[in-house]
């Protein structure tokens, strides 16, 4: 596809897991998102670089987001700081990471000088991309150094909420969005034990209550939820609130 829609989301893979990858029954990637003209590639995990490149055959990306050091979400990083700089040869572009990417070189050092600039996250802080404002989340409790991401557009206010377990003082983070992309592995607690670290739909059910959203994307499932019907779960809660619930599909394009 060479002809881009206005505005739009396209989520390139949408599992974390990776048994759940490596049976070839989901893709793990990030999201690519298209708003006021300006390009964002958020948590660029294994082969999202191929699937963009082939999808779109262009370097028009003017930011990255990476809200943590996992490989599911950061595999491809130094790739696409190559193609938004010209191979480091146009010091171009906005590079918005946590500080444990760069100490632990998950961003190769060589490259940190390639983008015109490189924000290292602070919590609940806004950054811009061109006129693009991007707000940082409260840092979320996932065992390493991670943050979600506001995007705000002139049309919409999109939360990103990525691996975390649930804490009510996340929900503050997320105050005024109106669509939130949500990565919500388990379908719901097995036994009464809480996961450590991940969403489940009783906790999208609170952001759900309390932020009240227009439309809500589910994705980076695991075999948990995958095996309970996502879209089924996406209906029902649809239903239930009166809102627009989606179970994210690889590949899915989500004009805005
Ligand atoms: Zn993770």
């Amino acid at each position: 596809m060479n002809e881009k829609p206005q505005d739009f989301i396209h989520f390139f893979g949408t599992t974390g897991s990776k048994f759940t990858y490596f049976k070839k029954i989901r893709d793990v990637g990030g999201i690519y998102i298209n708003v006021d003209g300006i390009h964002l590639i958020v948590d660029p995990g294994i082969n999202t670089f191929y699937k963009y490149i082939n999808t779109y055959k262009d370097d028009e990306v003017d930011g990255i987001l990476l809200s943590h050091i996992h490989m599911d979400h950061s595999n491809d990083l130094n790739v696409f700081v190559e193609l938004m700089t010209n191979g480091g040869q146009t010091k171009r572009g906005t590079l918005i990471l946590p500080k444990q990417a760069i100490e632990e070189k998950i961003l190769h050092p060589y490259a940190e000088k390639f983008p015109d600039q490189v924000y290292v996250i602070e919590p609940n802080t806004t950054y811009k991309i061109k006129d693009l404002e991007i707000t940082t989340s409260i840092r979320l409790k996932h065992g390493v150094e991670n943050y979600g991401f506001k995007v705000k557009t002139k049309k919409h206010n999109i939360g990103i909420v990525t691996d975390t377990e649930f804490f009510e003082e996340l929900i503050d983070s997320y105050k005024n969005c109106n669509i939130l992309i949500m990565n919500v592995p388990y379908y719901i607690k097995e036994n009464d034990r809480p996961y450590a670290k991940h969403l489940d739909i009783p906790a999208t059910e609170k952001f759900i209550q309390q932020i009240k959203p227009e439309e809500i994307v589910l994705t980076h499932f695991n075999g948990n939820m995958l095996n309970n019907n996502p879209e089924l779960i996406a209906e029902n809660l649809s239903k239930k609130y009166n809102i627009k619930v989606i179970a994210a599909k690889d590949d899915m394009i989500l004009e805005l």
